[in-house]
């Protein structure tokens, strides 16, 4: 309890040595009331009296960890990037209490109290912390020590906020953890565990899903698949209770329905390549994945129709472009070598991914040049919904077909500079515009007094080269400092551990 409510940073708790000294004054006012009995066991053994009270309480107690509450973390002389605007503000010095930035001034104005931890933030960036709104974390079928490591890879690369896309119950549990800082990693926004065909079936069961995982306290919906009779009837209820859904279009929904119903976000782009072509010339060809295979056809007016319907109904998209690139693009041959980050997950996954997505590529309906094409047109619709002002978010897909938590937030935002998105809106899509979405924008998203203090400390501006972002000096995450050498352990620590199981 102690250890839970002093990382939570919400009162003064006393820790190691000060709480053995206010346990000496407790003994001591004992000692009163029971002095015959200690007078005597005095007389006999003096000595034998301190040592056996006072040594078992102070192995006890030495070790419990000292109050965050209160405690001040001070980066000094930094540059700050707050993403409010395209700008640096150079040499600030940022204090944060409790968990919160209360402080940003003039690095030569600044006067830290004398109990801060101090960084010395000299040439470095100090920008919000991501958020990946595409995350998957393990569920309870899987081990404990895995779903910890997931969510330490997310943290490492500076991902202090994750919308996890297929719930378990589990996960419920593990977002207050990690709200209250008992788990080491980022912010968990929890799905339920899905909206499919086979959950729902029926009407009746949709409706009594959306009911069901509301008072279960599942964050929102995600939906997987289904008839469009269970979708209409689960989008009812939810409105009714109150909760959103997000994910996947089934085919028998539809973009134009989806957005109708208000989807919170598509993920994927999930079935807007129908919407992209002309049904009758198209009717023959099977799509493949995601559609792939009906990119040659796209006709490019009906982009930015969809872009501008999209933004009207006031949908979010999460393109998850790498996990696209995953499948259909990214040379399996050298993936490894390109991927040094794959040490960090179970050998069994990383093999499972590259058979899989061998398999995909031998069958018959692969298609090269449809893949290039249907990869163009996703960035070519990325930028459309972009320019006509859809709301955009950042999302890779992880852990899924070589997105290894945290580091496939990099490529990600790569494909989205490709597709036309400057770099500080880029940054925007996992900073400013979760924040918007979740409707938090004073909560999170930019460095500024009263934000909670979810920080990225970089070597270098980000807003001049995205891969800047990979350069972490450290993470702050709710107020508590993760340092680069802190990091580096425990990534070596995950590796050494795999390259045990190989
Ligand atoms: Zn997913």
């Amino acid at each position: 309890m102690l250890f839970h409510a002093a990382f939570r940073g919400q009162m003064k708790k006393p820790c190691g040595g000060r709480l053995f000294w206010r346990f000496i004054v407790a003994i001591f006012r004992i000692r009163y009331k029971i002095g015959s009995v200690i007078n005597l066991a005095r007389k006999e053994y003096p000595m034998l009296r301190y040592l056996t009270v006072f040594l078992p309480a102070w192995l006890a107690m030495a070790g419990l960890p000292c109050a965050q509450a209160g405690e001040v973390l001070v980066l000094h002389n930094v540059n700050v990037v707050p993403m409010d605007e395209e700008r640096v503000l150079t040499e600030r010095t940022v204090t944060i209490r409790d968990g919160m930035i209360v402080d940003i001034r003039a690095a030569d104005e600044a006067d830290p109290p004398d109990d801060a931890e101090v960084i010395d933030g000299s040439g470095k960036y100090l920008m919000p912390g991501l958020a990946e709104m595409h995350a998957h974390v393990p569920g309870g079928g899987q081990p404990e020590e895995y779903r910890h490591d997931v969510l330490f890879l997310y943290l490492a690369n500076g991902v202090t906020l994750i919308r996890g896309m297929l719930g378990d119950p589990v996960h419920l549990e593990m977002r207050e953890q990690l709200a209250g800082g008992e788990l080491l990693g980022p912010r968990l926004i929890a799905a339920d565990p899905a909206f499919s065909g086979r959950i729902a079936p029926t009407p009746e069961r949709g409706a009594e899903l959306a009911r069901k995982q509301k008072e279960a306290g599942y964050d929102f919906i995600k939906v997987a698949s289904g008839s469009r009779e269970a979708f209409d009837a689960m989008v009812e209820a939810a409105r009714e209770v109150g909760i959103e859904f997000s994910g996947h279009v089934p085919a028998a929904v539809g973009v134009p329905r989806a957005l109708e119903a208000r989807y919170a976000s598509i993920d994927h782009l999930d079935a807007y390549m129908p919407t992209l072509v002309d049904p009758e010339e198209t009717a023959d060809i099977e799509g493949g994945f995601f559609g792939f295979r009906l990119a040659p056809y796209v006709e490019k007016e009906r982009i930015r129709e969809m872009a501008r319907r999209t933004r009207e109904a006031g949908v979010w998209n999460v393109p998850t472009e790498t996990l696209m690139h995953a499948v259909l693009i990214w040379d399996l041959d050298t993936i490894r070598d390109e991927r040094p980050e794959f040490r960090y997950m179970p050998p069994d996954i990383v093999d499972r991914w590259v058979e899989t997505v061998r398999n995909r590529r031998e069958d018959r309906l692969y298609d090269r040049e449809a893949a290039e094409a249907f990869v163009q047109v996703r960035l070519d619709l990325i930028r459309a919904l972009h320019e006509e002002g859809a709301g955009l978010l950042l999302g890779s897909d992880a852990p899924q077909f070589f997105n290894v938590p945290g580091f496939s937030i990099h490529p990600e935002m790569e494909l989205m500079e490709r597709a036309g998105l400057s770099r500080f809106e880029v940054l925007k899509m996992g900073t400013v515009n979760p924040a918007v979405f979740f409707q938090e924008e004073d909560r999170f998203g930019r460095v500024a007094e009263g934000m909670r203090a979810d920080l990225i400390l970089l070597e270098a501006n980000p807003l001049e080269d995205l891969a800047h972002v990979r350069q972490v000096a450290g993470v702050i995450r709710s107020g508590k400092w993760l340092p680069r050498e802190e990091i580096d352990r425990r990534l070596e620590a995950i590796a050494e551990r795999h390259a045990g199981e190989e």
